[in-house]
């Protein structure tokens, strides 16, 4: 038998390979009009950015080597340019000698692939515009990088493959911009999902327009205007990554069926409408695995798998191929982004009646070194439970849980199989529930009724005549920023404030991911409240509306049924959301070069005294209290009034530290982006206003300027005697009595008394169990500073003050919770200490020593007992 093949990458030379496998006499040709066969198109971007250094990488075979294994005669350099299906014979031309010739065949595999799509507008071909497809697209666009070193590219489309070229070109040292015309990049994942994308983009310093298009390029003698809808960009460069296009030319050529947008239609053998001609890869039409409906799904995988079973089939094996469901994995930077399944919009095209989760999981256990939190959305339908997709937005641990969901979907699996499935376990891996568990946890819940739940695009329809919105974390985190027209009653003290709630009026509990929030409505609920949850939290809240004002998108989720009162609470104009990350997106920032570790972009320029706005990273990643706060003190003492700061750091105390932090250095903290443990703070050097007004060198007078006093009472709490905590406690409740805001700050031997009395089951190495075994463990176990007499004086001091009707000191702290006082454990202490969060009772904060200090600032009177 001689079959012949054209296109000699991932679905022809796929395709071959298992021919050979499968038939040692058959004669195979594989024709290919380039020079490269079997090339790692989608390592094209890294060798762009520097990743992948040596050219060789990017073969993974040369026609020689296949030849050699497979025995297959490989022609380069050779397009096949015209199918005769009468003859079942194709034309060829050869070009290396220009010659044409006719080669027969009894059976035919075509896997031409795709060709990047380039839009027809003015000036949308040049010399400085490029498309990625194959290996000479690479060496033009490194080639054209390393001769005429542009500082600047515009990258046109936010698909996978021009998110790679923008990081990469970035990574080359180019200033990088993404435009992209939908409102969102990555197209096969929701909206809401996609802005902690956006985020990471532009923290990076990628410049990023969305809803922009080109309208059309004009071209300078060195350089390009991009001529945008809003606005022109000036650059060096351009990429031109708007998606591909079926490169079906000879297939039609040929007369075989395709459909309206120029895909080769196949049935499951991957047979063409001609008997004897087999189709593969990017040119086909493909089966949605979850509607069944037809569409253009092109990735590596499916045109492998496709390849091979044309293979099958032409060998006498009946191989089908069952659909396509687009699961699909992008690095973005150091983000990780999958997904698998339908989301949102397909499950609406599709007419699906589904419902949403989302969950806020730790790669592996918390408590283990490294972990970070990936976001999980998960699409199921309603009435059966069956999963129709996921989206994860993460770091490490994405891919894995990606695939599991993947896998799940192929077998027809419901949520509830999500939740018994068994996943390997140890703390440096995963979780004893797993994120995928998780996820199954959370959509069971939902689906049962056990939660109720809303959603961010929910929140616009919030009607407060009858209706609170009720935000359950603790104030310090309802203080560092909240969704308006909320009030605050943190979870621990929930109970105490019921009476305070309308019970008439359907209650939308808020916590940062979502979980806490259903701790509340179960409290709420089983006293006789209508409540319900939002669904991924402050957290997901935050993150979309960084980028988008909800009227926008609730006009576009209207048809998902919710609606829209004229008496809503318009929190997307909650000024304390949206004006902080105007703060952060306004204006487009000049960067420069990348250097490691402190990444400081920028200059600026003290001759015309106008700002640059640099932004500068820095990685305080695995550093104790006070090693990030000293991280940030330096980089601010470095950076120019306004300069952008971005520290990420893994310490939990951080988020409270950096914020107090600036509040007391005339700093101004722009956002938090707490994404899988590792926690990204904003800051802007100086404040807004004052930079409107002055000069730019008394800006930076201002930014050491220290503001007004206050009354606070800030009591730190070192020792861990009975005496000497009754005492703090009864100063704590007596100051928060007057009304004043009163913080206690607890470090080394004080952390004893706000441990929990029962042994609590969290790993520790060696030194910190015995720690653990030789202090107290909780109030009751404290012992008197004097006169303790073997526990017999801290027995009689508490029967002392049962008789005289004195509260006990687990009065004392349950009071202090209620009145609002601020109890703060010491990181470094605990750290140092060997104690857990887990260990500590109910209510408390994590802080570090610039938390404590901005209290100290903030008060009046500082003990230290
Ligand atoms: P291709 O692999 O494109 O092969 C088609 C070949 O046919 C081409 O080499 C072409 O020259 C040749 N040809 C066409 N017409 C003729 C003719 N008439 N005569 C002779 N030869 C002909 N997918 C993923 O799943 N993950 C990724 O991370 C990923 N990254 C990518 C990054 C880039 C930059 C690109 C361009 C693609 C990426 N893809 C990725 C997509 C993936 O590469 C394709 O889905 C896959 O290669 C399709 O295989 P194919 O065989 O259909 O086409």
């Amino acid at each position: 038998m001689k079959i012949l093949i054209v296109g000699g990458v991932a679905g022809g030379a796929s395709a071959a390979a298992r021919l050979r496998r499968l038939d040692e006499k058959a004669e195979i040709i594989m024709f290919e009009k380039g020079e490269y066969i079997s090339f790692a198109n989608c390592g094209l971007p890294y060798f762009i950015g520097g990743d992948i250094k040596e050219k060789e990488k990017l073969t993974l075979q040369t026609p020689e080597s296949f030849n050699a294994r497979f025995n297959v005669d490989v022609r380069t350099m050779n397009e096949v340019v015209s199918v005769n299906p009468a003859q079942k014979s194709v034309s060829v031309l050869n070009r290396k000698t220009g010659e044409p010739y006719t080669e027969k065949y009894d059976k035919l595999i075509l896997s031409p692939g795709a060709a990047p799509i380039v839009p027809n507008f003015e000036g949308s071909s040049g010399d400085r515009i490029f498309t990625l497809r194959n290996i000479p697209d690479t060496y033009k666009i490194k080639d054209f990088i390393t001769n005429n070193h542009p500082k600047s590219a515009v990258v046109v489309g936010g698909g996978y493959i021009g998110i790679e070229m923008a990081e990469n070109l970035h990574q080359a040292g180019l200033d990088v911009t993404i435009v992209e015309l939908l409102d969102h990049v990555i197209g096969p994942i929701d909206f809401d999902m996609a802005c902690d994308v956006h985020n990471h983009i532009e923290s990076k310093g990628v410049h990023l327009y969305l809803e922009d298009g080109v309208k059309s390029i004009r071209h300078n003698a060195n350089s390009l205007d991009v001529v945008l809808n809003s606005e022109v960009i000036h650059t060096d460069m351009l990429i031109m990554a708007v998606g591909v296009k079926p490169d079906t030319t000879l297939a039609k050529d040929a007369g075989l069926t395709v459909n309206g947008r120029g895909c080769i239609v196949v049935d499951e053998h991957m047979l063409t409408s001609d008997a004897d001609i087999y189709a593969v890869g990017d040119a086909v039409e493909v089966t949605d695995f979850m509607t069944n409906a037809k569409g253009f799904i092109p990735l590596a995988g499916p045109a492998n798998k496709q390849g091979r079973i044309a293979a099958d089939n032409i060998c006498g094996i009946d191989s089908k191929y069952k659909g396509t469901q687009g699961t699909a994995i992008l690095k973005c930077f150091d983000m990780t982004v999958a997904c698998t399944g339908l989301n949102e919009r397909a499950a609406k095209i599709a007419g699906v009646d589904y419902e949403k989760s989302y969950t806020y999981s730790a790669s592996h256990a918390s408590y283990y070194p490294g972990a970070v939190n990936m976001s999980v959305k998960l699409v199921f339908e309603k009435k059966t439970g069956k999963v129709l997709g996921a989206q994860i937005v993460g770091f490490d641990g994405v891919d894995k849980r990606c695939d599991v969901i993947a896998t799940a979907i192929r077998a027809n699996m419901t949520i509830q199989d999500l939740t018994e499935l068994e996943l390997s376990y140890a703390p440096p891996y995963s979780s004893a529930k797993d994120p995928v568990n998780m996820a199954g946890y959370v959509a069971e819940n939902i689906l049962s009724g056990r939660t109720k739940i809303f959603h961010w695009h929910d929140v616009a329809s919030i009607d407060p005549e009858t209706s609170i919105l009720l935000d359950i974390r603790t104030t310090y985190e309802f203080d560092n920023g909240f969704i308006q027209g909320s009030i605050n009653i943190p979870l621990d003290s929930l109970r105490h404030h019921l009476k305070e709630l309308d019970s008439k009026k359907t209650i939308y509990v808020i916590c940062q991911v979502g979980l806490r929030g259903h701790v509340a409505c179960q409290i709420l609920r089983q006293n006789g409240f209508d409540c319900t949850n939002l669904s991924g939290g402050y957290r997901l809240y935050t993150s979309v509306f960084g980028k988008k004002k909800v009227k926008n998108y609730s006009d576009d989720i209207n048809s998902h049924g919710s609606k829209k009162s004229d008496n809503a609470v318009n929190i997307a104009q909650s000024d304390k959301i949206d004006n902080k990350r105007v703060d952060l997106h306004a204006g487009k920032t000049e960067l420069g070069k990348t250097v490691d570790n402190t990444k400081k972009e920028g200059i600026f320029n003290e001759e015309t005294q106008n700002f640059t706005v640099n932004r500068i990273s820095v990685d305080a990643t695995g550093l104790q209290c006070p090693g990030p706060i000293m991280s940030l003190s330096k980089a601010l003492k470095e950076a120019n009034v306004h300069d952008i700061i971005e520290i990420s750091t893994t310490d939990p105390a951080f988020a409270s530290d950096a914020e107090a932090f600036c509040r007391r250095t005339g700093n101004t903290f722009i956002s938090l982006v707490s994404s899988k443990g590792i926690s990204t703070a904003t800051i802007e050097k100086g404040k807004k206003e004052a930079v409107d007004i002055v000069e730019a060198s008394e800006c930076r007078n201002k930014a050491s300027q220290v503001v007004p006093e206050y009354n606070n009472k800030n009591i730190i709490v070192f020792s861990g005697d009975l005496d000497k905590a009754i005492a703090s406690f009864i100063i704590a409740n007596a100051s928060a009595a007057m009304g004043r805001k009163v913080s206690m700050f607890f470090t080394f031997w004080g952390l004893n008394i706000l441990r929990k009395p029962e042994k609590i089951n969290v790993k520790k190495d060696i030194i910190s169990k015995m720690f653990g075994m030789m202090m107290p463990r909780g109030s009751k176990k404290l012992t008197l500073s004097k006169m303790n007499m073997g526990g017999m004086g801290a027995k009689m001091i508490r029967m002392v003050m049962k008789n005289k009707n004195v509260d006990s000191l687990e009065q004392l702290i349950l009071a202090s919770i209620d009145n609002g006082v601020e109890l703060v454990a010491c990181t470094m202490s605990m750290d140092v200490m060997g104690i857990k969060e887990e260990e500590l009772i109910e209510g408390i904060k994590l802080g570090g020593a610039a938390a404590m200090l901005a209290n100290a600032e903030e008060s009046d009177m500082s003990l230290f007992i």
